[in-house]
């Protein structure tokens, strides 16, 4: 087992500096990466933004004057409430009107929001980020580009990396939507075990000091991983797991891709108040938010992920990639010469809203450990009436989940009848139960009694290395709920839940 000796997270800013300003992180990039040309008419535009007084008679860009728009308004919860979330949830809380205006003063004009801009989005957003993740995970010297969320940052990260014929490290359990992008790129998965608290770091050492290049091709150099709220099994990384992996990835010149849209969303805090009234909520959720790989990466190997889809909504499309800078600028010639950069109306939207005339980045944090709260709420209702509709028939079971919005429950499968534990595998290597089998019929009594949970089989890993021992249609006896709904969806669906489970077993 191997821990991230102390002089790593002591490392001075001299060292730090010296090391990175060394690495050649070219050698991680795949050939399309590599072969890349910038954007020729954003490079040419870069240049002219520099001086300012420069006339531009160079871009197709509409003149602004003609924009059919020259206000957009806001209305957003009043942030002095209380409690913020609940005041918006009842409907007695006061309202905000935050404005974007084309020509008056506000923290981002829409003359600029709306023009074409550079890949990486407008310089407010980010500084409002950059500030964002350096009051939380205080980085050392990274940089940040917008994304449209991270399913587009995670598919442009894979493509940034990924050759075909590579082999990229994961849970065994994933999130598939995401695993899947990165197929027809010719990348593989290869899977780590993982047990109820994620991922194990000894598995992961187990595979790179195991890997044999002559038959197995390159050796992985990229792990994609969920710490927090793993998305499907809800676990949370410890801070002693998250040194480990650190230090293997070091150890191993891996990269880590850390997937983090959940990272806000924590439960079982214990906010300090008087940190809150002293510093702000800033501060205050600084301290028990967990360590991201982020924050500890002195050499520059994590690309971290972050999204406004948990913690605002789904439909903004925004987040953000935090990376040293050399990956940063790749990252941003691909969007220059792909999706471009982010729609002008969420960056108008980030940017009052974290400006002074907005919430500001401490009322935002006020509304994350506001609506934490919420979460947690509807978290242990899920939990209790778990208990009491499914758990005591024993044919199901559940760890209580720190962050999120997803319960892993395991179904006691070997209680029923018809399971069957010593199959003989019909390819070699294949599964020895027929635990996917009686999963699958399950799934499909649950869909006839009304009620939709997803199947551990969906997020699974299939082992194309021979290194796992054992299959994981053998481990597929799962089912990934989540706790986000009503507090009625949450008592119906598990009261169909513990019915179902019952006509099953017996
Ligand atoms: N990664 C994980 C682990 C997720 O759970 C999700 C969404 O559910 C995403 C990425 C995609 O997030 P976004 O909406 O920011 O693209």
């Amino acid at each position: 087992m191997v821990f991230l000796p102390s002089t790593a997270s002591a490392t001075s800013a001299v060292d730090v500096g010296l090391k990175r300003s060394h690495v050649d992180y070219s050698r991680y990039l795949s050939a399309e990466a590599r072969s890349r040309l910038p954007n020729p008419i954003k490079s040419i535009w870069k240049v002219a933004q520099v001086k300012p007084g420069t006339i531009n008679m160079g871009n197709g860009d509409p003149h602004h004057t003609l924009y059919p728009i020259c206000e957009v308004n806001f209305v957003v919860p009043s942030i002095d409430e209380h409690d913020p979330v609940q005041s918006w949830r009842s409907g007695t809380g006061e309202q905000n009107i935050i404005s974007s205006y084309k020509d008056e003063p506000c923290a981002l004009s829409l003359r600029t929001a709306f023009a074409y801009g550079a890949g990486a989005g407008l310089k407010d957003v980010r500084d409002a980020l950059a500030d964002l993740n350096d009051r939380i995970h205080s980085p050392p010297n990274h940089t940040v580009s917008l994304s449209l969320g991270n399913a587009d940052a995670l598919t442009k990260c894979f493509r940034l990396l990924g050759d075909p014929g590579d082999s990229f490290l994961c849970e065994e359990f994933t999130f598939s939507a995401m695993t899947n992008a990165a197929l027809p790129l010719g990348i593989e998965w290869v899977p780590i075990r993982m047990d109820n608290n994620g991922l194990v770091p000894s598995d992961l050492e187990r595979i790179l000091s195991n890997w044999d290049e002559a038959k197995q091709g390159k050796r992985p150099h990229v792990l994609y991983t969920i710490p927090c709220s793993q998305n499907p099994t809800g676990s949370t990384l410890s801070l002693e797991r998250r040194q480990q992996i650190y230090q293997i990835a070091h150890d191993w010149d891996i990269i880590i891709l850390e997937d983090d849209p959940y990272f806000f969303l924590q439960y079982d805090l214990g906010v300090s108040q008087s940190t809150i009234q002293q510093y702000g909520h800033t501060r205050a959720m600084a301290e028990v938010l967990p360590r991201s790989f982020l924050s500890m990466d002195y050499d520059g190997r994590v690309m971290r992920l972050d999204s406004f889809s948990k913690i605002v909504a789904p439909g903004m499309r925004l987040g953000w990639v935090t990376s040293n800078s050399y990956f940063a600028d790749k990252l941003d010639m691909l969007t220059d010469s792909s999706s471009q950069h982010p729609h002008g109306m969420g960056q108008a939207f980030v940017a009052e809203l974290l400006g002074s005339n907005g919430w500001g980045v401490d009322g935002f944090m006020k509304w994350i450990l506001s609506l934490c709260n919420e979460y947690q709420r509807r978290r242990d209702l899920f939990m209790d009436v778990f208990r009491q509709k499914v758990a005591t028939s024993g044919f199901a079971t559940a760890e209580v989940p720190q962050s999120g919005m997803f319960v892993w429950i395991k179904i006691n499968l070997e209680h029923h009848a018809r399971f069957s534990a010593s199959q003989t595998p019909t390819v070699p290597g294949g599964p020895t139960t027929n635990t996917a089998d009686l999963m699958d019929e399950l799934f499909r009594k649950l869909l006839n009694n009304g009620l939709v949970m997803m199947p551990a089989s969906t997020f699974a890993i299939a082992d194309r290395t021979g290194m796992m021992g054992s299959h994981i249609n053998d481990r597929v006896n799962f089912f990934r709920a989540t706790f986000v709904g009503t507090d009625e969806t949450i008592r119906n669906g598990l009261a169909t839940f513990g019915r179902t489970l019952e006509e099953f077993f017996l």
